[in-house]
C-alpha cells in the first residue's frame, strides 16, 4: 500500500516544498519516476476572490501551476512567459484592481474556472477538472467548498479606506504590502463553510500530515480554522510534522511578521510552535522541524511537548527543499497503518 502524505499548504512556500517532497519521493522510488507515495495537498482557499466577474483562487493554482511546469519562477505565482494586455485593458477601463496583476494566460483559467463554477461543479471538482491539464503529481483539494474570504480590519486610515475598514486579504498584502497596521484577521463566510469530505478523509486516513513553511496565520491558520479540520488533525492517526516558516527570527521572503504581530505571536521558530501548540496539550502538531540557525530552541521545543530537529531550511533550490522534505517524513514514526 502506498504511503498517504496529506499536506495543508498556502501558495509559493506550500507549493515550493511540495515540489521538494515530490522530488523526494520520487528519486527514493526504484525507477525515479514514479513514487510509492500518495500525495494530497490540502490548499488555502481563503485569499479567494470574485474579480472582474471571476472566481480567482491564488494559492490552488500557485500550486497547480508549480507542480505542472508552468509557473512563473522570478514571481513564484502566475504563468511563465504570460503578458499583461488583458489587464491593461480592463484597467483602462476604471474596473478591476490594477495593483493585482493577472496575466492574460492565468486569465485563462479563471475563466474556465468560473464556467466550470456556474455549471454547477463545486470547486473541489473544478480543481480536479483544471488539474488533468496540468498533472501536479498530487491530489489537489480547496480546503473548502465555501466561500471563506480572509479580510483585515485596518487600524489606520489609507488614501482610500477608513481606520475600521475591513479591506481583502489580498488588497493590504498586495496593494498595501502589509505596511498598514490591522488589529485582526475575519474570515467572511467561514461559520457557514464546512471542510469537504475529501478533506476530512485525506486527514484522517493519512499515514502523515505535514504543515509546510506556509504562512501560518493566513495559510495554515486559515485551513485550520475551516470546521472540521482542526478536530480532524487533532484526532487523526497520523503524525503531525511543521516545518517552520521562520528563520533566525525573519520570515523568509515574505511579510509573514506583520500576520503574526496582529495575532500576538513572536516571530520566531519557538513562538509558531507553541501557536500551533503539541497534540497532547490540545494543539495540532507532534514534530517541529526548524532551520540549524535555530538549534538554541530545541530544549524549549521539549518543554511545549514537541519532538524537534533541525536541518537547512531555506528552500534555494528542488534538491535543498527534497533534503528538506525528507528530514521531515524522518520525524515521523511509522503508524500502524503504514
Ligand atoms: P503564499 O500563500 O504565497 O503567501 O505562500 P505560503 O503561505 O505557502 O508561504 C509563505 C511563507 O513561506 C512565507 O511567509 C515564509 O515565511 C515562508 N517561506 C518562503 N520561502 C521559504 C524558505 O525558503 N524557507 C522557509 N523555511 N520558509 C519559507
Ligand atoms: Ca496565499
Amino acid at each position: 500500500m502506498k504511503k498517504r502524505i496529506t499536506v495543508l499548504a498556502g501558495g509559493v512556500g506550500g507549493a515550493r516544498f511540495v515540489r521538494g517532497l515530490l522530488a523526494h519521493l520520487n528519486a527514493a522510488s526504484t525507477d525515479g519516476v514514479s513514487n510509492n507515495a500518495a500525495v494530497t495537498v490540502v490548499a488555502n482557499t481563503g485569499d479567494d476572490m470574485w474579480l472582474n466577474g471571476l472566481r480567482v483562487c491564488p494559492d490552488l493554482d500557485t500550486i497547480m501551476y508549480t507542480l505542472g511546469g508552468a509557473v512563473d519562477e522570478h514571481q513564484g505565482w502566475g504563468r511563465s512567459g504570460e503578458s499583461q494586455r488583458t489587464s491593461a485593458e480592463i484597467s483602462a477601463y476604471g474596473r478591476g484592481w490594477d495593483w493585482f496583476t493577472l496575466g492574460d494566460l492565468d486569465l485563462g483559467t479563471h475563466i474556465v474556472r468560473t464556467d466550470m463554477l456556474r455549471e454547477g461543479l463545486s470547486l473541489t471538482q473544478a480543481t480536479e477538472a483544471l488539474c488533468r491539464r496540468w498533472r501536479p503529481g498530487v491530489r489537489l483539494l480547496p480546503m473548502s467548498d465555501q466561500s471563506v474570504e480572509t479580510h483585515v480590519r485596518l487600524s489606520q486610515g489609507t488614501p482610500e479606506h477608513s481606520a475600521g475598514d475591513l479591506i481583502h486579504f489580498e488588497e493590504w498584502w498586495v496593494r498595501y504590502r502589509a505596511l498598514v497596521p490591522v488589529s485582526e484577521f475575519v474570515q467572511i463566510g467561514l461559520e457557514k463553510a464546512s471542510a469537504t469530505p475529501e478533506v476530512l478523509e485525506a486527514i484522517r486516513s493519512a499515514d502523515v500530515i505535514l504543515l509546510p513553511p506556509s504562512n501560518p496565520v493566513v495559510s495554515v491558520g486559515t485551513i485550520m480554522a475551516v470546521p472540521g479540520v482542526r478536530d480532524a488533525v487533532r484526532s487523526t492517526a497520523a503524525p503531525v510534522i511543521g516545518l517552520s516558516p521562520i528563520i533566525g527570527g525573519s520570515a523568509v521572503r515574505g511579510m509573514a511578521e506583520q500576520c503574526l504581530e496582529t495575532v500576538g505571536v513572536e516571530a520566531t521558530a519557538l513562538g509558531v510552535a507553541e501557536s500551533y501548540g503539541a497534540r497532547s496539550r490540545g494543539g495540532v502538531l507532534d514534530g517541529w522541524l526548524m532551520d540549524v540557525t535555530d538549534e538554541g530552541y530545541l530544549p524549549l521545543l521539549e518543554e511545549a511537548g514537541l519532538q524537534g530537529a533541525t536541518a537547512p531550511l531555506w528552500m534555494t533550490d528542488t534538491p535543498t527543499t527534497a533534503a528538506m522534505a525528507a528530514a521531515a517524513l524522518a520525524m515521523a514514526p511509522p503508524t500502524s497503518r503504514s
